[in-house]
């Protein structure tokens, strides 16, 4: 029997593409070896390299002017990769600082040019989001945010109007989940193990126009535009992860595409905040109202003990992966694109019975 997996990440994967992976893993489809086994140079890999990028750009809606790349590193390395090519000497990067990513990726950047915070979330303890009235240096390099914070558990509803300034986002935990205005962004990137597959891929998308920006002072792996120029084959790409990935993206497009997942994703959520809401205190949400995310939805019960209690009989009941981030404490629900609605449902029903029981 199969657990409901509410883990942040490397997290839960549709079950039809972990069978197809099972079915296919020894012979590749009569090719006689497995795909772990071929060249990345192979025909056998080129065409599942190439329908994940083209699955990428049709689920995505992206312009041909945005260009898809495939990285190791995770999302981690872009919190270097991203200043290293873009952060133009003379000129500094507005920063939005919205939660534990978004710290991260400013720790980074800082060491390798300017950079300018235009939001700091610290007063309200990352629990806010910038308001429209934010200001941000028409003259940045770019401006660099998380489109959703996994640990805080807040997600931007909509983005900010950058005019020619380049936007970037980080959107490891959210990608896939919502339709985008794309053309708004110059860059998104993410790593795999959240929304899209296993982990050790992550993805940037990349308008041609930045790319020009890419100096030639990096070494080759470091350089985005060479990864462009070789289609993400300048050296031995994770071949494996790109091929889940692919099931996953048809999986997603089978489901119905971005938008049957965007509404799903509001299914989900909308069951456990009401569970939150109407437990009249019991359990509590501390993310402003306006930036809650449907992927990782944060709470709290009135006491540690009872925290920890929760945990162990939904352990018992098999929900797995509610334990919040390690710093944080309380309870995280993550819920991406392949935890069914039913395991949403399941989690909800039992916060109800417990609020009952123990409140
Ligand atoms: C998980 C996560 C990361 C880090 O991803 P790695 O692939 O482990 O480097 C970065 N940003 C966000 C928003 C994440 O959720």
């Amino acid at each position: 029997m199969r657990k409901f997996n509410f883990s942040a990440g490397p997290a839960v994967l549709p079950l039809p593409v972990l069978e197809e992976v099972r079915d296919t893993l020894v012979d590749y489809r009569g090719n006689g070896l497995s795909l772990l086994e071929c060249s990345h140079r192979s025909k056998m890999y080129e065409d599942v390299h190439n329908e994940t990028i083209s699955l990428f750009q049709e689920l995505l809606g992206l312009p041909e002017s945005h260009k898809v790349i495939f990285l190791g590193g995770g999302a981690t390395l872009q919190f270097s990769m991203v200043p290293m090519n873009f952060l133009t000497p003379g000129k500094a990067c507005d920063m939005v600082v919205s939660g534990a990513w978004a710290k991260k990726a400013l720790s980074d950047a800082k060491k390798i040019g300017d950079v300018k915070v235009v939001f700091d979330g610290a007063e309200t303890k990352y629990t806010t989001l910038p308001k429209s009235d934010t200001i941000y240096n028409p003259d940045a390099a770019y401006v660099h945010i998380t489109s959703n914070e996994t640990i805080g558990g807040l997600q931007w509803k909509t983005f900010p109007d950058t005019g020619d300034v380049p936007l970037i986002a980080d959107m490891s935990s959210d990608i896939m989940s919502t339709p985008l205005p794309v053309e708004k962004f110059s860059m998104i990137y993410a790593g795999a193990q959240k929304n899209l597959g296993p982990s050790g891929v992550a993805v940037a998308v990349i308008h041609e126009k930045l790319l020009e920006r890419c100096p030639k002072s990096l070494t080759a792996y470091l350089n985005y535009g060479i990864h462009s120029e070789k289609n993400s084959l300048y050296n031995t790409p994770p071949v494996f992860s790109i091929y889940i990935m692919m099931l996953v993206l048809r999986w997603v497009k089978a489901q119905g595409g971005v938008a049957k997942m965007s509404e799903l994703s509001s299914q989900k959520a909308g069951a456990i905040y009401r569970e939150i809401d109407s437990s009249g205190g019991f359990y509590s949400c501390p993310v402003e109202k306006e930036s809650r995310s449907v992927m990782n939805v944060i709470f709290r019960l009135p006491s540690e003990e009872l925290d920890k209690k929760f945990l162990k009989e939904a352990e018992a009941l098999d929900m797995i992966g509610l334990k919040g981030y390690r710093d944080v404490g309380g309870c995280r629900a993550s819920l991406y694109n392949a935890m069914p609605l039913e395991g949403a449902l399941t989690l909800a029903g039992f916060m109800k019975d417990f609020a009952a029981a123990n409140g």
